[in-house]
């Protein structure tokens, strides 16, 4: 026999195998976020051997994994989390795919997987996405949400690079991520937990930066906050909320405009496609006026805790919104701070808090302000 070169990803090798039990697709007000899955699923191999497999969409179905496969044991799995909505025109669209390709390529390449080509995947998703239309909800708001993943599967134990990897993409109808529709979220601000550091990966999309906040997440649910604003070092920067990006909207100091500020992409805050897109609207001119907010600067810059406490005083915070393909755009409420009036040295940590007196009010009238444990935006 001849030993042939290991194959490439190829769109065009792409072999289709559809269900015979079509499921029925649930009306949009039924649905959840990532609860029900469409009929198909598409997977595509590689191994260091035969290189890529034939792509394939088939039925939705379980993987089959050896045991001994790295990413049971050593979290060799990245995902991203992209959106195809219906247009006006009946055909379906994806929002910016092309950064969410780049990102995956970048997440792999972290985790030392063998390279994947992120324009061959997005070929296939669109071809997915073409056989599961029918599962893109036709409503404002709702949209077929797509989960691209890839999993390292050499078969082996050694503490090693995986050189066999997965991918997959899965698919989910959904309406608003948040269980309270658009109505706004109140966020817990953690510092004994760390979401990402300097040199670690929060700045890629991989399972394992996922995992540990789930307990911060249970204790803040079990204090009343809906989300997790992850801090980070002794000056408690504000870097991200829950699996979101953060933006503040403050009044500038002379009244003139505002400052549009989120956190800088420093390699442990995730290069949203949302945060990317909220920039490139908040720096057209255009958008402010529509907004009525006066100009709008956009920064990319390190913020505090200390410097929204000091913002809500004034009567300076506008606006806090969280942002992400999931959640979209999400307004910010309320952000706990248990351990403030401590850290700003202002009263001892057991004294009751009280509200403060001359706390601000934002330009809509809205009371803004610290009360001890809350800041009120
Ligand atoms: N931060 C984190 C930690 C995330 O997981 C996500 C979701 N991908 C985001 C921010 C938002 O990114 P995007 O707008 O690309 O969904």
């Amino acid at each position: 026999s001849v030993l042939s070169e290991p194959q490439q990803l190829d769109p065009s090798k792409l072999k289709i195998r559809l269900t015979e039990n079509p499921k029925t697709v649930d009306p949009p007000e039924k649905l959840k976020f990532g609860q029900n899955f469409t009929d198909h699923m598409l997977v595509v191999s590689y191994d260091p051997v035969s290189g890529w497999s034939d792509p394939e969409i088939k039925p939705y179905e379980p993987l089959i994994l050896d045991p001994a496969c790295s990413v049971l044991h050593y979290c060799t799995t990245i995902f991203e989390g992209m959106k195809a909505y219906i247009g006006p025109d009946g055909k379906p669209r994806l929002f910016r795919p092309q950064m969410n390709m780049r990102r995956m390529e970048g997440s792999v390449a972290r985790l030392a997987l063998p390279p994947i080509d992120g324009d061959a995947i997005l070929e296939l998703i669109k071809r997915f996405v073409n056989i599961e239309k029918r599962w893109i909800p036709n409503a404002p708001d709702y949209s077929l949400y797509l989960r691209p993943t890839v999993i390292g599967t050499r078969p082996m134990l050694g503490v090693h690079a995986s050189d066999h990897c997965t991918f997959f993409l899965i698919a989910s109808p959904c309406g608003p991520y948040f269980p309270n529709g658009l109505r706004p979220v109140s966020l817990l601000g953690v510092s004994d937990h760390v979401r990402a550091w300097p040199g670690g990966t929060g700045g890629q999309k991989l399972g394992l930066n996922y995992a540990p906040g789930f307990l911060p997440q249970k204790a803040a649910a079990a204090r009343g906050y809906e989300q997790v604003l992850w801090l980070f070092g002794d000056e408690r920067r504000v870097t991200e909320a829950g699996a979101m990006n953060l933006f503040v909207v403050v009044q500038r100091e002379d009244g003139a405009g505002h400052d549009v500020l989120t956190a800088p992409l420093d390699g442990t805050i995730l290069p949203g496609v949302t945060r990317n897109s909220c920039l490139a609207l908040a720096a057209d001119a255009r958008f402010a006026e529509d907004a009525g907010l006066g100009r709008l600067y956009v920064k990319e810059e390190a913020y505090t805790m200390r410097d929204l406490v000091s913002w809500a005083r004034a009567g300076r915070l506008s606006e806090v919104f969280c942002v992400g393909t999931a959640a979209v755009v999400c307004a910010v409420n309320r952000i706990g701070w248990p351990e403030g009036l401590k850290e700003l040295g202002e009263e001892p940590a057991d004294a009751p808090p009280k509200p403060a007196p001359g706390e601000g009010v934002t330009e809509d009238g809205m009371k803004c302000g610290f009360d001890g444990t809350d800041i009120f935006v």
